[in-house]
């Protein structure tokens, strides 16, 4: 009897053991569970996740009591979920002018204004080439208004010359000028099409409002002849007025759960898994009047992804350690995670992986589509868990698209941190994908649960697979971020 039992224990004991990741997956990633996440985060109550609005904070509240029930524990250093990001709403001005000598120029038909405070100021202008260092280097441009042209003379895109824009007026900030305007003549975006896209708008930045001297940065339509040759003169005298502009500093949250690895030496290896959890809000109606963009895909599906895992390594905790994170503001240009990955709980370079989810929409059942899959060696992991749940992992198929650097993977593979972008499907960005892509009709109804289900199991046994390997994953040699890790990981 004795004998018996021992034998019995030691099977149990056993079989206990042998419970491989794929059987873990299985036991706790739950169809009903996910959808039932996923209506959650989409309903209409929550108006579209807005940044800073009551329905994010709704979001925020359920994916922390998910946090709670599931076991999650605080990180490092943190006595709650939240990590409160700074963040400034700037407004568009609501009138402006610009005189040029007897000229009164309107917005938007012949300027926009790319950088404004609100401003009364006049001056006499100097034309300075591109305005750019070697332009400057010879000039004196203190207390005049810069006039330059648009771009540098080689780049040729526009999305191009708005970067170089920026540097313009740090450096024209830098010599004492009182302002610049760039005239702007480029044959393959014309100042008409533009200007509809480029004028001053509503912005959030990161962080308490630190440009408290704002150098007022204006573009003129290039292709108004009189109007150029005046300006170009140096001398001509300028008027600029903008007013309206109002700044309103709140603050939104990233929500961040943390649970201890089991190894005695992995543990101090953190793994992140990551997604943003708001959406773009309310906006224009639809063909069917509706107005809420809930975000299903965008980036329900994501955060729903990062539960999954948080309740599976709760329950099972992999031998590394694993940080969770909810990111605010991605929608408004990444600003959840750029906050974290400057005020960041536990030191970077303890964090080995950053397993990022987004999404715009699928196309393909078949796939998983990994943005920056063939650029880290946990390729093959990921490989291997998606065909265990038959899917088949792809790297990103639309590089066109430039998705690696428009999700919060970007602010983590900076500073060095390997981190691709898990998401849906997709074989292209095509009619299918735009259907939905930041469409009110991204609902929680539209989904095809069935292969989500494949989905969560494949994104959750990745992540135990990362979080168990022997070797931590890293960036492959000759990687843009690749000296980046070095640096960051130096002596780990
Ligand atoms: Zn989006």
């Amino acid at each position: 009897m004795k004998i018996l039992l021992s034998v019995i224990f030691s099977i149990l004991i056993t079989v206990g053991h042998s419970q491989s990741d794929v059987d873990i997956v299985k036991e706790t990633v739950d169809y009903n569970m996910i959808k039932g996440q996923i209506h959650f985060l989409a309903l209409d109550a929550l108006k579209g996740r807005d940044t800073g609005s009551p329905g994010l904070e709704l979001a925020a509240d359920f994916i922390m009591s998910q946090f709670r029930s599931f076991g999650v524990g605080y990180a490092p250093g943190m006595e709650t979920y939240r990590q409160p990001v700074p963040l400034t709403l700037v407004t568009a001005p609501t009138s402006s002018s610009l005189q040029i000598a007897e000229q009164t120029l309107a917005v938007p038909d012949d300027f926009i204004i790319l950088m404004a405070d609100n401003v009364a100021l006049s001056g006499e202008t100097v034309f300075a080439g591109y305005g750019l260092d070697e332009d400057l280097a010879t000039l004196d441009v203190k207390d005049k208004i810069i006039i330059a042209n648009a771009g540098d003379g080689v780049a040729e895109s526009p999305q191009a010359w708005f970067a170089i824009s920026a540097d313009k007026n740090a450096l024209a900030k830098e010599k004492g000028a009182k302002a610049v305007i760039e005239i702007y003549s480029n044959t393959k975006a014309p100042y008409n099409f533009v200007k509809r896209f480029l004028n001053a708008r509503d912005q959030l930045t990161v962080g308490p409002d630190e440009n408290e001297d704002v150098l007022t940065h204006i573009m003129i339509d290039g292709s108004k002849e009189a109007t150029v040759n005046q300006i170009k003169q140096n001398g001509t005298s300028i008027k600029i007025n903008i007013d309206g502009v109002t700044k309103d500093e709140f603050s939104s949250d990233n929500l961040v759960g943390y649970v201890e690895g089991t190894d005695p030496v992995l543990k101090d290896e953190i793994v992140v898994y990551s997604a943003h959890y708001d959406h773009v809000g309310i906006g224009r109606a639809d063909a069917v009047g509706d107005t809420i963009y809930n975000g299903a895909r965008d980036n329900a599906v994501g955060a729903t992804t990062v539960l999954s895992a948080a309740e599976n390594i709760a329950a099972y905790p992999t031998k590394r350690s694993a940080i969770f994170i909810l990111f605010t503001g991605e929608e408004k240009g990444l600003l959840g995670s750029q906050w974290y990955v400057d005020h960041s709980p536990v030191p970077l370079q303890d964090i080995v992986y950053c397993f990022n989810s987004d999404n715009g929409g699928y196309n393909d059942t078949s796939l998983a589509s990994i943005i920056g899959l063939e650029r880290t060696t946990a390729q093959p992991l990921i490989e291997k868990a998606c065909s265990t749940f038959g899917l088949k992992a792809i790297e990103d198929p639309a590089k066109e698209q430039g998705l690696f650097d428009r999700s919060d993977n970007v602010n983590f593979a900076v500073k060095g941190i390997p981190a691709p972008t898990f998401s849906m499907g997709f074989t292209a960005f095509d009619e299918e994908i735009m259907k939905y892509y930041h469409q009110a009709g991204d609902s929680a109804e539209s989904l095809d649960y069935d292969y989500l289900y494949k989905f969560f199991q494949s994104y959750v046994l990745s992540a135990r697979l990362i979080g168990n390997a022997a070797e931590r994953p890293f960036w492959l040699k000759g990687d843009k971020y690749y000296e980046a890790g070095i640096e960051l990981y130096q002596g780990k």
